[in-house]
């Protein structure tokens, strides 16, 4: 069964050993694949090949270290953005405060997605960034990004969660 939708294969490496796929990382977590992945290298290496039909899928495309689309480009740079911002100093220089200034100013004029950087640069004219301390920033950055999923229909993210997903981790514990 092929769980991932179809896409251009064309630049995928080759299917494991004797042409069988491999078990598909991008469709169960990391924990049970891994387990997977032992029990059909075990059955391979002792038995000869092993066909269990119901993991087989393509490798997931971010293994193949391609160039990025628009999404995986916005996704990475939020990350960065949002983790800049969580660790930038509570009580910034005024030196800093400036320098942070012109680099997000610098950032809008080189993001490679020209509509994205465009569409920031617009923005910048009217919403400067506040870089007066770690949480104005990061609430500026929250704000900055919530405006751009109204943009594109997505859901807006709870700015008051904001540390908690790029700095300290859910307060659940789920990433300790
Ligand atoms: P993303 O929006 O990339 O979010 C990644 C993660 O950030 C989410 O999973 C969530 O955990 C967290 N998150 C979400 N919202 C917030 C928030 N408000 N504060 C803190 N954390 C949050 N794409 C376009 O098509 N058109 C554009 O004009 C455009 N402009 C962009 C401008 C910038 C500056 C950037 C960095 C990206 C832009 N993008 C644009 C890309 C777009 O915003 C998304 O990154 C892309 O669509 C992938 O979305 P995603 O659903 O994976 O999650």
């Amino acid at each position: 069964m092929t769980v991932n939708p179809p896409k251009d294969n064309s630049k995928e490496p080759e299917p494991s050993v004797g042409g069988q796929k491999k078990p598909c990382r991008a469709c169960t977590d990391f924990k049970s694949w891994m387990k997977v992945q032992k029990e059909a290298t075990a059955t391979t290496t002792t038995q000869g090949l092993h066909k269990n039909s119901a993991i087989e899928c393509e490798p997931p495309k971010q293994d193949l270290e391609c160039p990025l689309d628009r999404q995986e480009l916005g996704r990475n740079t939020w990350s960065f953005l949002h983790t800049m911002a969580a660790y930038y100093p509570d009580q910034p220089t005024s030196t800093q405060q400036r320098d942070m200034g012109h680099f997000i100013h610098l950032f809008s004029k080189f993001f490679p997605c020209e509509e994205c950087a465009e569409d920031l640069r617009d923005r910048l004219k009217t919403n400067q960034p506040d870089t007066r301390s770690c949480y104005s920033l990061s609430q500026w950055f929250c704000r900055l990004h919530n405006d751009v999923n109204i943009r594109l229909g997505k859901p807006e993210f709870d700015c008051s969660r904001v540390d908690e997903r790029w700095k300290d981790g859910w307060k659940d514990g789920s990433c300790d």
